[in-house]
């Protein structure tokens, strides 16, 4: 068995407290050089790359060097996701590391932490890292995950030479953004292309800002709110609102999703019906993506939430956790994905044991299995959004 990707979480102590993270309840805890060298040895053969988190900064690690070095003596390719805060200080670890492979820097950590540091020397400090690391080949990501956040035109300044899309979301409604016009505008200017994710209320008050950019590349409308907030508006108003706005994106180029990210959600027939009554020409509603007209498509998905142990029951079957990817906490308990930051899905301990007895624990198979199965073993695994993303 062998996978994409392993999760080695080296620390679960962070340098910051941002509002979106949930943080974790374990122990304070450094994996030692001893013991990481121990996960190494334990884990060749089963994965090329090594993810240095789940929780926590990988870079408050005293013994980072040391790590790194040996991730590359036993050959591994690293990914690290930091916040970014402490590159000046880690930057020569970080680049004398010839396996370093791909490096994200979480920018939304400014904005999680109440934009309470300088946004210039941050970005300029992190860039400065990253022209040094792609020179050396490493990929380099800079993360905006989280919308229209206030403070952002700085960033999106700051980021122009590291991508050429920014996607104006991930929480909040980009379309509430009193500046959108000039968030617009400075994308222009700077030459990004622009992704939007919406409920397509306020299209109407936006609309003709959007479609004056272009720059715009992608517009999702994420239908699901309909049902979201109880059905409380017209469905047919709401739909062909969206729909004069998807024509006239369209032909300009723009690619627009509309969205069912909601299952078979009570109410989703009264949105289809006014789909087809707004997009007259034959389609039928595919498992995911539809094409309704040139350039609009319907995709339909599940919901997606943390796992929640107190949370209800949900309809997921199915998780590639195990089967493309597991994580290993910093204490070398090895829990099936990514999301398991509490480590409530142990299955072992990779200090201790081999992973072919961990994976082979009745714990792993019966995880494995159950996917397999679709019949999920794990009281959480059936109290997870991410889940119903595989059915
Ligand atoms: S179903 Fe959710 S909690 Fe369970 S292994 Fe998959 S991602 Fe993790």
């Amino acid at each position: 068995m062998s996978f994409s990707r392993v999760y080695l979480e080296i620390t679960n102590v962070c340098n910051l407290r941002c509002g979106f993270c949930p943080g974790t309840e374990r122990q304070p805890q450094f994996l030692s050089p001893a013991d990481f060298e121990t996960l190494l040895q334990k884990l060749r053969g089963y994965t090329d790359y090594l993810c240095f988190h789940l929780m926590g900064e990988p870079l408050l690690h005293p013994a980072l060097p040391a790590l790194l070095s040996l991730a590359e003596r036993y050959e591994y390719y690293v990914n690290i996701t930091s916040n970014g805060v402490l590159l000046p200080q880690a930057e020569d670890a970080l680049l004398s590391s010839r396996n370093l492979h791909r490096f994200c820097i979480s920018l939304q950590a400014w904005e999680g932490n109440g934009c309470s540091w300088d946004a210039d020397s941050y970005v300029n400090s992190c860039a400065v890292f990253a022209r040094k690391a792609a020179a050396r080949g490493v990929l380099v990501y800079f993360r905006l995950w989280n919308g229209a956040a206030p403070g952002n035109e700085t960033l999106l300044q700051k980021l122009r030479g590291y991508t050429d899309y920014l996607c104006f979301h991930l929480m909040g409604e980009p379309l509430l953004h009193p500046a959108l016009s000039t968030l617009l505008s400075l994308a222009d200017r700077y030459r990004y292309y622009v992704n939007i994710t919406s409920n397509g209320v306020l299209l109407p008050q936006a609309e003709d800002v959007l479609l004056s950019f272009r720059n715009l590349h992608r517009f999702n409308i994420s239908l699901q709110a309909w049902e979201g907030n109880g059905c409380s508006w017209d469905a047919n108003s709401y739909v062909n609102t969206c729909a004069a706005f998807a024509r006239r994106a369209a032909a300009r180029g723009v690619l627009v999703y509309f969205r069912l990210w909601n299952g078979a959600a009570q109410g989703n027939e009264m949105l289809l019906a006014a789909l087809h009554g707004a997009f007259p020409d034959p389609w039928e509603p595919a498992q995911r993506n539809s094409v309704m007209a040139q350039n609009i498509f319907l995709e339909q998905a599940a919901r997606f939430d943390w796992p929640d142990a107190s949370g209800a029951a949900r309809g997921g079957s199915f998780c590639r956790a195990l089967r493309d990817h597991l994580g290993v906490l910093c204490d070398g308990t090895v829990v099936p994905c990514c999301l398991d930051s509490e480590g409530a899905l142990a299955l072992g301990n990779l200090l201790r044991q081999d992973l072919e007895e961990i994976l082979s624990s009745p714990r792993a198979r019966a995880i494995y299995d159950g996917f397999s199965r679709r019949t999920p073993a794990e009281a959480l695994c059936r109290r997870c959004g991410y889940a119903e993303r595989f059915g």
